[in-house]
């Protein structure tokens, strides 16, 4: 395939280069970003360093026509083996973080632990509840994580983004929003820069109570010290995934590299030299036994990105 015919052409380098420095590499592997550190490279892969930044890709990629595609922790992303066409936007230089009388503003890059730990630092109180969710507050947001007594959208008091049609900054106060189970439905496809929650004072030492109370009945129903993308399918109404996985069989079922976890059977973890196609291979795998036993369909929680095979060099 000539250059040209390539997402990210030599012209177009170059420009990304001239505007970002070693913000910008290019056939980088994202299984280095990727929790189930699986997946091939981006194209391009830009870090941008402030919400500026991220607006001017945005609207670089408008202009030129190339695909973009947004990852934060990576801690819910499965990219395929042949990786991703056009611009990945990483999220971790965003990382802005502050308390404005009754609220935490922070940046999309803000990771889980960062937040927790000023939370505790500052006796800030609400967000206990997402203390072992491993990811960035883009993603938190995009994905409504939580646990079953408590969501994103029960703490969320604004959000900032991007839109991804032109660029243009907006912000969205919470009865504006959409959220259904793990998923931001309204705003679509809304780049997020920055989140507010709405939080209380509290003594750190029963902040501290709550968050470690929830890590420890994490650490004997998770596989946490294992490559996952925590649960692969979200619950079907009134049971469980990984009850049905275990039913049907599947509990430490295992295809090349990767193997449905003897803990949680909602759980693919990396047994360390594990390949996409064989993460995909037990989706499918679970998909359909289960299907075929109790006749319903599993619906992916993870949200797999790219394509199973690269680009033909010329
Ligand atoms: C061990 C383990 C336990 C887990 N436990 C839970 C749990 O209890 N509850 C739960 O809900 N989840 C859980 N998860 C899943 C994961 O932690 C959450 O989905 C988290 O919200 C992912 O955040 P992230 O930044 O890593 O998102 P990523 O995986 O990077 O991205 C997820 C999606 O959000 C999009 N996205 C990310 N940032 C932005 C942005 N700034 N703008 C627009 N789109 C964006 C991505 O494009 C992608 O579509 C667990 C995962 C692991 C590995």
């Amino acid at each position: 395939m000539p250059a040209e015919d390539l997402t990210i052409d030599t012209r177009l380098k170059r420009l990304f280069e001239q505007e970002f420095g070693d913000r910008v590499s290019f056939a980088e592997p994202l299984s280095k970003y990727t929790s189930l550190r699986v997946g091939g490279p981006a194209d391009a892969l830009l870090r941008p360093q402030s919400s500026e930044q991220f607006q001017r890709i945005v609207r670089l990629c408008l202009e030129e026509s190339v695909p973009l595609t947004v990852l934060g922790g990576g801690f819910n992303t499965l990219v395929r083996d042949g990786g991703i066409r056009g611009v990945v936007i990483r999220t971790h230089g965003l990382r802005t973080l502050e308390l404005q009388e009754d609220r935490i503003v922070a940046e999309a890059g803000v990771t889980h632990s960062t937040l927790a730990k000023f939370s505790l630092e500052h006796g800030l109180s609400g967000l206990e509840f997402a203390v072992g969710i491993p990811g960035t507050i883009g993603g938190w947001l995009k994905m409504n994580a939580g646990i079953p007594s408590r969501e994103m959208k029960d703490v969320v008091a604004a959000i900032e983004y991007l839109k991804p049609h032109d660029g243009s900054e907006v912000r969205k106060l919470r009865e504006d929003l959409r959220f259904r189970y793990r998923e931001l439905q309204a705003p679509e496809s809304a780049l997020l820069l920055r989140a507010e929650f709405l939080i209380e004072m509290d003594d750190p030492s029963a902040i501290r109570a709550r968050q470690q109370e929830l890590l420890a009945a994490r650490k004997s129903s998770q596989p946490v010290d294992q490559l996952s993308c925590g649960s692969v399918f979200t619950n079907p109404p009134g049971d469980h995934a990984g009850r049905l996985i275990e039913a049907a069989g599947l509990k430490g079922a295992v295809h090349g590299g990767a193997q449905i976890s003897e803990l949680h059977a909602n759980f693919i973890v990396n047994r360390g030299q594990a390949h996409a196609s064989d993460v995909l291979a037990l989706i499918a795998r679970a998909r359909e036994a289960v299907d075929q036993q109790f006749q319903i369909e599993l619906v992916p929680e993870v949200h797999v990105m790219g394509e199973d095979h690269a680009p033909k060099k010329a």
